[in-house]
């Protein structure tokens, strides 16, 4: 199976070798107009000193829980400039001691029932491209570790409604995956992240996340129409109704809460047939203004393009 980079962004088989970025290195220099003295390596796994786990799983979740140093560091930081730099340099200063990787909703349960018995921190992770410090395991002093809790294997399509076009998504489908479940069906959630590759449906509510790739309705938020999600203390559903003016909206408590207030394991959301027809063309602007005026003319047109 593909392993993600202990460091930055991708896969560990698509990082740049020595070689290669020693020869894109020149082009990149003169691009950003920077002097490069050579080019310096990641500090390779092998070579990264973590401290100890603080705390083991149970027998009963041994199963899905690793304290590997490729699953520790890897879950440690986001994925913003500072995160990548960090891990570059083999620099983890809040790793989980256990990464936790559940396969449906009764092992969330018993993370969270584990956790909650013996005060440890429990970070739901989706694709981990926080760039917030979303996703790192710093935590108070008074307890005893962390638990990253990778919803990765949370990734179908459950069920959808063709009528209402909707569908119930599991929170740890990433872009690509959940598209492609949905493709097969001739339908799009059309909510494209520039993180689209890894970020996941679960990190896009829990973020409040926008997909600058599209025009109109490019927050989650539009898109959302109920979500569930897994407490230390129980489940938490909201309904899924076509409208509601009733009292606080329910779903607001789970969009963009972090992580803070429970574990988002699927949610109902908009979708909407794919594109029959697809056209593009460029248009070059002599000065930057002028494009965004242009931008802003066709966005305010009622053109959905
Ligand atoms: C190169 C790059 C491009 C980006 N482009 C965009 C962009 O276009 N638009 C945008 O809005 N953001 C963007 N981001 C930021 C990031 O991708 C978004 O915040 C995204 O929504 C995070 O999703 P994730 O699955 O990776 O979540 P993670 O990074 O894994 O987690 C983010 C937060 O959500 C929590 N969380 C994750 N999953 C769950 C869950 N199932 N239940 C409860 N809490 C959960 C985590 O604990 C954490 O607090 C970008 C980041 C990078 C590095």
């Amino acid at each position: 199976m593909r392993r993600r980079s202990h460091w930055g962004w991708g896969h560990e088989d698509a990082v740049l070798s020595a070689e290669q970025a020693r020869a894109a290195a020149p082009g990149i220099a003169e691009h950003l107009r920077m002097a490069v003295a050579d080019v310096e390596e990641p500090v390779a796994l092998a070579d990264v000193r973590l401290p100890a786990p603080r705390v083991a799983p149970p027998p009963g979740l041994a199963a899905i829980c690793s304290s590997d140093a490729h699953a520790r560091a890897s879950h440690a930081w986001g994925r913003s400039y500072s995160d990548v730099v960090r891990g570059f340099h083999g620099r983890f200063d809040f790793p989980p001691d256990v990464v936790a990787r559940p396969r449906d909703e009764r092992d969330v349960e018993a993370v969270l029932t584990w956790a909650a018995g013996a005060g440890v921190a429990v970070v739901p992770y989706g694709g981990g491209t926080s760039v917030a410090g979303g996703v790192q395991c710093e935590i108070p002093a008074r307890l005893n570790g962390a638990v990253s809790l990778d919803l990765g294997a949370l990734d179908r399509v459950l069920e959808v409604d063709a009528v209402s076009r909707a569908a119930r998504i599991q929170a740890g489908a990433a872009g690509p995956v959940l598209e492609e479940q949905l493709a097969a069906q001739g339908l799009t959630m059309r909510f494209y992240p520039q993180s689209f590759e890894f970020s996941t449906l679960g990190g896009w509510i829990a973020t409040r996340a926008g997909g600058h790739f599209a025009t109109v309705e490019t927050h989650v938020d539009d898109l959302v129409e109920s979500v569930r999600a897994l407490t230390p203390s129980g489940a938490w559903e909201s309904r899924r109704l076509p409208g509601s003016g009733a009292g606080v909206s329910p779903d607001r408590m789970l969009l963009g809460s972090e992580g803070i207030l429970g574990v988002i394991t699927e949610a109902w959301v908009k979708v909407r047939p794919r594109p029959r027809a697809r056209s593009s063309a460029g248009v070059r602007f002599t000065e930057f203004d002028r494009g965004a005026e242009a931008l802003r003319a066709i966005a305010q047109s009622g053109l959905r393009p």
